[in-house]
């Protein structure tokens, strides 16, 4: 790691802000990655300087209040996972090639894992990917694949090897997801939006300079980018009493029913929000270079169940206009605001946060599973019964 001095990050800063204060945001971007601001322990010429992460802290609080703030929500697949794997597992020629138009948001990814027959027990999926001369040949289908419409590339996870036990069997790629034989279809979601496809591979193509870590090691690549969904799904740490809080607090002002048990579950929500939000703190501060470990998933488990108990306190706060989603819409695809890159769900509607709400205790891992990872790799529980690890995937029962 580089010794880099928070000063010297600090003139970095200044300089980026004093020379494209004018640039449009991919220009600015672009030029934010090219000083190696992006994330400060990335490699030099990756986007970052081999830093500390803790020094990232510095970047961000000077371009917040120059009103630079990144926009996180432009790309968060690539940003929060499939960047991270990259630069974890991925060649020195992979990292040139993608890192850059993933932190621009030039190039939107997307996740490739869970599929009809295979989501908690992803290691059980059946996407097939076949060696031929150069290149391998996919078949197979996945669903839930937040972003693949808007996607031009995902991190594939797929079956090398049906005759070896299911986590060995398994192969990761980046997959090129404008080429023929990519079909997606958007699945509509409760709360109104398709943030979410189907993705069918139908004899499509991916160069094995595309294959990320060794053939067999998908698992390993796959557990690199679960662990960063974790933490970048429930690592996000707004100001004490910002944030979804906010809402709720807000909410209970403008109610007109305030019972002493709505005030007594609004003060315990208030608290499970802020050991929330400390526990993030505390896992950023802990952060060391690298993968993050299953602590992650202590702060995944904790923000899926906050996020969900706040979004319904505030309906329920609401009264009669709780049952009201004036901006519901039946969009056919994500539509997309270039400026900010929202569009999966209307956060500030907070009957559509509501309706959106249960799918956060789902993605990436639904609560049972993290519980289950805390039991196992956090506490040192045994592990829960299932076939022997040894099996072949070819030989385990499954449906379709
Ligand atoms: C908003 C959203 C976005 C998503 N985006 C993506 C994406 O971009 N890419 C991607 O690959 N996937 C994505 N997913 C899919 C997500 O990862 C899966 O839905 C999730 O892993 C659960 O899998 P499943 O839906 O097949 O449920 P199942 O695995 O069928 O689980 C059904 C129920 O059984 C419980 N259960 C299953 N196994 C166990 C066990 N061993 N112990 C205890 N309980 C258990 C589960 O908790 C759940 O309640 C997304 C999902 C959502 C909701």
């Amino acid at each position: 790691m580089s010794e880099v001095t928070e000063a010297e990050v600090q003139r970095l800063v200044d300089t980026l802000l004093a020379e494209h204060s004018n640039d449009d945001m991919v220009g600015f971007l672009g030029a934010q990655f090219d000083a190696g601001l992006a994330r400060m322990d990335y490699p030099v010429s990756h986007g970052g300087l081999d830093a500390s992460p803790k020094l990232q802290d510095v970047v961000d609080a000077a371009l917040e209040k120059a009103g630079r703030r990144y926009p996180w929500t432009r790309n968060p697949m690539g940003i929060g996972m499939c960047g991270p794997t990259i630069i974890a597992r991925g060649t020195e020629e992979q990292q040139a090639r993608f890192m850059r138009p993933i932190f621009t948001a030039e190039e939107i990814w997307c996740q490739l894992f869970s599929e009809p027959g295979a989501g908690s027990d992803v290691a059980g999926l059946a996407t097939r990917a076949v060696k031929d001369g150069d290149e391998w040949v996919i078949n197979g289908q996945k669903i839930w694949t937040s972003s693949a419409h808007i996607a031009a590339w995902g991190l594939l996870l797929a079956r090398t090897d049906p005759e070896a036990p299911k986590h060995k069997g398994l192969t990761a790629f980046l997959i090129d997801m404008h080429q023929p034989g990519v079909e997606v279809r958007p699945i509509r979601s409760m709360a109104g939006a398709s943030g979410f496809n189907e993705v069918f591979f139908t004899d499509a193509k991916v160069p094995d300079s595309m294959r990320i870590g060794d053939v067999g090691e998908g698992w390993r690549v796959a557990n690199a980018t679960l662990m960063n969904e974790r933490v970048s799904i429930g690592s996000s740490t707004p100001a004490r009493g910002s944030g979804l809080i906010a809402g709720a607090v807000k909410a209970w002002e403008g109610c007109n029913d305030k019972t002493p048990a709505r005030l007594d579950r609004l003060m315990r929500t208030w608290v499970d929000a802020e050991v929330l939000r400390l526990g993030s703190l505390r896992a950023a501060a802990k952060r060391e270079k690298g993968v993050p470990g299953p602590e992650g998933s202590v702060l995944k488990l904790l923000s899926g169940k906050v996020g969900h108990a706040v979004a319904a306190l505030v309906v329920e706060l609401m009264g009669p206009d709780g049952m009201l989603c004036g901006t519901y819409t039946r969009a056919t695809s994500r539509t997309r605001n270039e400026n900010t890159g929202e569009g999966m769900m209307n956060q500030s509607d907070p009957v559509l946060a509501f309706v959106g709400s249960p799918g956060s205790t789902i993605a990436g891992g639904t609560i049972d599973i993290q519980k289950n990872i805390v039991g196992e790799r956090v506490l040192g529980l045994p592990r829960e019964p299932g076939f022997d690890p040894n099996t072949p995937w070819s030989q385990i029962p499954r449906n379709g």
